[in-house]
Parts: C-alpha cells; structure tokens; sequence
C-alpha cells in the first residue's frame, strides 16, 4: 500500500532525477490549459529516457501510483488532485532535423515541431500549427485538425512499456485510429517520435499555416483557459451544432461556461473549480440526449480524485 508523501519515495525520486525536478504537493492547475486540478503527490520532470526508466520501474517495485501528465490541454484534473507520482515530459523537448526526417521528443510542444518543420520548409505539420499539446500527448490521441492527423505523417517512435522496457516502434504498432491509438491499453510512455515529411516550399507551408491560425483564433474562444473541443464527433452530426441547437452558449455553473464563440468549448471563465466543469459538461451531455437523442462522447479525459468533503 502506498504510503502519500512518503519520505522515502521523495528521496529515491531525487536519487533517480535530481532534487530540482522533484515537486511534492505541487498544484496541478498550473500545468492544465483549463486551469484545474488539485495536488500531485509527486511531480516529477525527468531529463533522460534512463531516468523515465528507473521512475516506471520504481513505481512497479514500491506499488507507487503513476499518472502521465503532457501539455494538459486535453485532460481535466480533478479537485483532489492525484496520489502517486505525476510524470511530466517537458524537459525532454528536442526538435532535430534528419533529411527529410523530423526527430521531436516527446515534451516537445507540437506547435514547436510544426514551426520547426516550416524553418526547413518541410510539409506534412501543418495541421498541427495551433494544437497545444506535447508530442506525446499528440500520439496518443492522434491529435488533428483541418483534415490533417498525426498518423498521416508519423513514421515511428520510441516508447517505454509497463515495465520501463525500451521499444523502437512502426507508426503501424501504434493503432493510431480518428483521436485514438492503442497506447492507453498498452501503457506505453512516448519518448519520441521520427515524423516523414516531404520537401516543400516555405512560403506555402506559412501561407497554409496562418490561414489555419487565423481561422482558429476568429472561431476559438482561446482568450480562456479550456480543454479545446469537450467532445468528439458524433457520427452524422457536430457536437458544437447539437449544443448551440440546445440553446446552451452561455449556460454557466460556477465559474465555467459553454463558450459563446464556440459551443463546443466549455471555458474557465472565472476561476471555475473541476467539479463545476464536470457538472457542466453532464449537463451538457443529459441536455442534448434528451433533445436530440444524441449521446455526446468525451474527448477530454477526466483524472485524478474528487476533493475530500
Ligand atoms: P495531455 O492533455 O497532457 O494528456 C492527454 C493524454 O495523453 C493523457 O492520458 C496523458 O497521459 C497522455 N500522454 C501525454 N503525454 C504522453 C506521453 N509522452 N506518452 C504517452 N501518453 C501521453 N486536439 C486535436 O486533436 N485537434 C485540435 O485541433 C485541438 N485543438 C485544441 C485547442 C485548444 C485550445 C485546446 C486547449 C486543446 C486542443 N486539442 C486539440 C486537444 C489537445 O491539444 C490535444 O489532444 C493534444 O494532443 C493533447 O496533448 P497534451 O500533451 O496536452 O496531453
């Protein structure tokens, strides 16, 4: 059983990393775009793929909890915050350049992997210009937009599985399906990934790249924090539309609220609690089953504990 902030897994976490990429109790509203989310046990900021190792294989021998944390800009952190030990990739964020190959680990922003790929005017990112997420987060759920998606351009990736064994895999092993892959199941933690792009001309890839920003920033409430979109596409039909249909723009509990600007976005508009975004989002979810029959299925995953009352 594991014992919260323990000082001995302080302590081997430290040994294993370094005291300054150790934060206990540490506040994980700070790291999600919605803004929410109580404390982690453990925050840890590995800087090695040895050190993700030893942390897997660590948490497997003490039976220490262990949650993967990316951009959080599609995941909301419950009040309670999570026990165990928080994993965060950030400073793993190289971009090489190898031909026509682009080399990005995992902590890398995916925006910084697309504007890195227009400085060597290579194409195939574009889509991913304005997605807040980390590269590994992007393979994970196979982040897209405007008709581009990552399967399109990835070729392969390094990956940890469940036992902090290494993995070289095809972008094939990953199942990569409309916003899924196969990585939840499987457990692995993305280290890195080798995208294929093509060779292109840097004044059309910008050209492509600003008229997807300008059509994001007119349409995405992004003056807030949120999740981005709540929920997937539903066969047939949009969530944004069966919500404005619902008449539910502007509908608030607490601090949150179904944006004006875009019915599928729920905002932070005023310093919202996690409980209130949940609610909101069961609210919207009941509402638009109730008028059109339609079940709205969550993008955005929901982790962590309800607070202690
Ligand atoms: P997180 O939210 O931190 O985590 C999501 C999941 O990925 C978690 O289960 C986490 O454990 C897992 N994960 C994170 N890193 C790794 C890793 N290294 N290895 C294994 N698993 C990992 N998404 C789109 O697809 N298209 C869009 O156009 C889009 N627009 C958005 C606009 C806004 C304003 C916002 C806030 C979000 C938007 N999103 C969009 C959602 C989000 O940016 C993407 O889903 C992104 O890929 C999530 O990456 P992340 O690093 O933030 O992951």
């Amino acid at each position: 059983m594991f014992v919260i902030n323990d000082h001995h897994t302080f302590e081997q976490l430290k040994n294993i990393t370094s005291p300054e990429n150790v934060m206990k109790d540490e506040y994980l509203y700070k790291h999600t775009y919605t803004r929410l989310g109580g404390k982690a046990d453990f925050y840890v900021t590995p800087e090695t793929y040895e050190q993700v190792q030893a942390i897997v294989k660590l948490s497997i021998k003490e039976n220490i909890p262990f949650t993967l944390l990316g951009n959080g800009s599609n995941l909301i952190v419950k009040d309670g915050g999570i026990r165990g030990i928080v994993l965060n990739l950030g400073r793993l964020a190289d971009i090489n350049i190898d031909g026509t190959k682009l080399v990005a680990q995992s902590g890398a922003r995916i925006i910084d992997v697309s504007q890195k790929a227009l400085s060597h005017s290579l194409t195939g990112l574009e889509f991913a210009c304005g997605i807040p997420g980390s590269v590994g987060g992007a393979l994970f759920m196979n982040a897209g937009a405007y008709g581009g998606e990552i399967k399109d351009v990835l070729e392969s990736a390094i990956v940890v599985d469940t036992k902090g064994n290494l993995l070289h895999l095809a972008a094939d092993d990953l199942d990569l399906e409309y916003r899924s892959s196969n990585i939840p199941d499987k457990g692995y933690i993305v280290l890195e990934a080798r995208f294929s792009m093509k060779p292109g001309t840097y004044e059309d890839i910008k050209a492509v790249m600003d008229d997807l920003t300008f059509k994001r920033e007119s349409k995405q409430p992004l003056e807030y924090p949120s999740c981005g979109s709540v929920f997937k596409r539903p066969p047939g039909y949009f969530a944004g539309k069966l919500i404005q249909d619902s008449k539910l723009q502007g509908k608030q509990i607490g601090g949150a609220q179904v944006s004006l600007k875009h019915a599928g976005f729920i905002i932070n508009l005023d310093g919202a609690s996690a409980t209130e975004y949940i609610n909101l989002i069961h609210f919207v979810q009941d509402t638009v089953k109730a008028k059109f029959g339609v079940s709205l299925e969550r993008e955005v995953k929901i982790i962590g504990e309800d607070p202690v009352e």
